[in-house]
């Protein structure tokens, strides 16, 4: 079996910082890419802020802040990913994005490594069929925040092998967390269940039945969700979001999965949640605002 000392991540967002983080603090050598050396510096930093809020919280020592950070490297070619024993992509929910991350990483692998991507809802078969190695191509699929989520989704493609399979599972167990095993269906299980009841919400909201707050209210302390749908959207990122219900949409051809108009307009408008400080809420001041 391949043995995993070293994680390559594509995409220094929310996610592969996230990830990053996680692999760091496990002892494991990262190496982190995104677009721009700024890209992963706002990723690095977005760690190190992490990372000190757990040694604030006594969840880790300041001494672990520092070891984790210096094993994380800034990789700025995809190249300097030669030695590395696995290669997880997160980066943005977009397939051709991602054919085009895989064409060019692949080359520079050794033959043994193994490649993950951590796409909330493509089809693991294509993507993997993208790379010159299905067999060793796998969706480890991790929940936001990583540092936090317990869960992690385990998805075979229909050529990844056994021993793909059990790296991975071994991989996931060695960060300490979960894994649910999925079939490779559009968005696998928590996102099939969870994105049409998001954008059930948007729905609720575009039809007027209820204010962004009453909905948020409604679902927090009337299903006791510890977040309203709206502001769990805004966490996830309203442009992923409208990824996922897309290829729910057109990977199972059925029209209870439309995404809603309002979701569109949002994203057309650049007001991606959180992560662009503008979505349902708008969290440039103290406290965030309902936009609707
Ligand atoms: P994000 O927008 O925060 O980060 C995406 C990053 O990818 C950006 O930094 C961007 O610059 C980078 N990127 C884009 N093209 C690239 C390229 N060609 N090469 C290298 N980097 C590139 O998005 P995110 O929330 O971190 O999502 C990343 C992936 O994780 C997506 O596939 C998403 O579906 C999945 N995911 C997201 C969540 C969530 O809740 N946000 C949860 C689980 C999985």
């Amino acid at each position: 079996m391949v043995e995993i000392n070293s994680v390559g991540v594509i995409g220094a967002g929310q996610m592969g910082s996230g990830i990053a983080h996680v692999c760091a603090l496990k002892g494991f050598k990262v190496g982190l890419h995104d677009t721009s050396p700024d890209r992963i510096e706002a990723g690095l930093a977005t760690i190190n802020g992490n990372l000190t809020r757990q040694v604030a919280g006594k969840k880790i020592s300041e001494e672990e802040r520092v070891e984790a950070l210096g094993r994380i490297h800034p990789v700025l070619t995809l190249d300097e990913f030669g030695d590395y024993d696995l290669v997880i992509e997160a980066a943005t929910e977009n397939e051709t994005v991602k054919r085009k991350i895989f064409s060019a990483l692949c080359p520079s692998l050794k033959p043994e490594a193994m490649v993950g991507t951590n796409t909330s809802s493509i089809s693991i078969t294509r993507l993997a069929a993208s790379t010159d190695r299905p067999e060793r191509f796998i969706g480890i699929h991790f929940m936001n925040p990583v540092p936090v989520m317990q869960l992690v989704e385990l998805v075979r493609g229909i050529a990844t092998e056994d021993e793909t399979f059990d790296a991975a599972k071994q991989f996931v167990a060695r960060l300490g967390k979960t894994i649910a095993v999925s079939e490779d269906f559009p968005a696998f299980m928590v996102n099939r269940i969870l994105l049409p009841m998001i954008n059930e919400a948007i729905y609720t909201l575009y039809e007027g039945v209820g204010s962004v707050d009453a909905i948020d209210t409604a679902m927090r302390l009337g299903a006791n969700h510890p977040m309203g749908p709206l502001q769990l959207a805004d966490f996830i990122g309203l442009d992923t979001c409208l990824s996922i219900m897309q290829v729910l949409y057109e990977g199972l051809a059925d029209s209870k999965y439309r995404p809603c108009p309002l979701l569109v307009k949002y994203v057309e408008a650049g007001w991606l949640g959180r992560k662009t400080q503008r979505g349902f809420y708008d969290y440039r001041g103290e406290t965030p605002v309902p936009t609707r």
